[in-house]
């Protein structure tokens, strides 16, 4: 599977700079570079996985672990927070 040009791998291989909010052996958060909303986070899997289809059960329920403790941190955050939304863009 190519990764030429995609940036999510090229911020998982620290080519392009982004603000890292949590990560780990299979999965990294960081702050979006344009956000929706103040606290906008992207939790991506470190290897190239474009689809759902793409994800085996243990990055699926790592990327769900990981988005669960960034929601957690945003609650806790001085950020108004009335809420969390999970989106998945499957492709
Ligand atoms: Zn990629």
């Amino acid at each position: 599977m190519t990764t030429d040009g995609c940036v999510f791998c090229r911020i998982a291989a620290r080519e392009l700079d982004a603000s890292v909010v949590l990560e780990s052996a299979t999965v990294l958060a960081f702050l979006d570079a344009d956000p929706v909303t103040p606290g906008h986070v992207l939790v991506v899997p470190r290897a190239h996985l474009p689809t759902l289809a793409d994800l085996d059960e243990d990055i699926a329920a790592e990327m769900f672990l990981v988005a669960r403790s960034v929601a957690g941190a945003l609650r806790q955050s001085s950020l108004r927070c009335d809420g969390v939304n999970l989106f998945y863009a499957d492709g």
